[in-house]
């Protein structure tokens, strides 16, 4: 929704529908978005006649930067220490492509770290990910374990850590094969952080992945993916928005945001520029 159309009718009917989603939502997170509800509402009242509009604009721009704030991230990596991240998610989510981003982006402050594949399950994963690798002129970090033709994918994750961390690598990133029962494969591993990446225009089910993701691995961080321009799809913004709040509001979200499917598209986040796009 635009900023600029914000009024009482649109607040309204913005407050009722994310009431309705919030239904079947966790204590925390219900709690998290009536308190933004009730501020909204609370600034609202108190503003008078002309300036109304302009109020109700300010106070759902504030209230949604406050809350999807990422605050103090849930990990931060430091350089010379080795570090494992792995990142789950469903396949098709983005998963590859953020994780070959983290990758570049450190490597271009002058980091060391790597990034492999250890998803048996797909046909032709390894082919896949050396082709997302290659796109994204990552050629040098992932080499030493394509070849590999093990099918068991906890041994070449176990494997693969074991292997970089004798390079000394500062932060190893393993990708994964988008299925939830991961708990196996995470529970061999020493991880710093597991990173849940989805994907914004499925809507409401973004929640119900996260859920199942969470039952089975400790998620320490979300990182939300979209797709498509804001700007050209105004229509689908509303449920953007409201997914960001959902996920939000019961996770901590990546310090990061992925912008486009290019290395370079990716940047540190800053929840008001972040807003106003969502909101323009
Ligand atoms: P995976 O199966 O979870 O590893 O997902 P991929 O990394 O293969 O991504 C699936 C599709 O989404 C590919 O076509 C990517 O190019 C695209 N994609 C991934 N991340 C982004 C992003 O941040 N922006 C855009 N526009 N597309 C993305």
């Amino acid at each position: 929704m635009v900023l600029a159309q914000w009024d009482e009718k649109v607040l309204s009917k913005y407050l009722n529908d994310v009431s309705h989603m919030l239904l079947s939502s966790s204590d925390a997170q219900f709690k998290l978005v009536r308190d933004m509800q009730a501020n909204i509402k609370r600034i609202v009242n108190l503003a008078a006649g002309h300036n109304k509009h302009r109020t109700i604009q300010q106070a759902v721009f504030n209230e949604h930067c406050k809350i999807l704030d990422p605050g103090k991230p849930s990990f931060t990596p430091k350089k010379g220490k080795t570090s494992v991240v792995i990142f789950v998610g469903l396949q098709g989510s983005g998963k590859t492509t953020t994780c070959t981003k983290h990758a570049y982006y450190y490597q271009k402050k002058g980091w060391k770290p790597t990034l492999f594949c250890a998803d048996t399950f797909r046909a032709g994963a390894f082919d896949q990910f050396k082709q997302k690798c290659n796109k994204n002129q990552n050629s040098l970090l992932w080499k030493v374990l394509l070849d590999n033709m093990e099918s068991d994918p906890v041994k070449i994750a176990v494997d693969g850590v074991e292997t970089f961390k004798k390079e000394n690598r500062d932060l190893i990133f393993v990708d994964t094969r988008g299925q939830h029962k991961q708990e196996a494969f995470c529970r061999y591993i020493n991880t710093d952080l597991i990173i849940f990446v989805m994907e914004s225009s499925i809507g409401q089910a973004t929640f119900d992945q996260a859920q199942a993701f969470k039952i089975s691995v400790a998620i320490g961080a979300v990182i939300i993916i979209f797709k498509y321009n804001l700007q050209d799809q105004q229509s689908d913004s509303d449920y953007c928005y409201l997914v960001c709040l959902q996920s939000c509001s019961h996770q901590k979200t990546s310090p990061f945001i992925g912008t486009g499917e290019h290395p370079e598209e990716f940047e540190i986040f800053d929840v008001k520029p972040f807003v106003s796009h969502l909101l323009r």
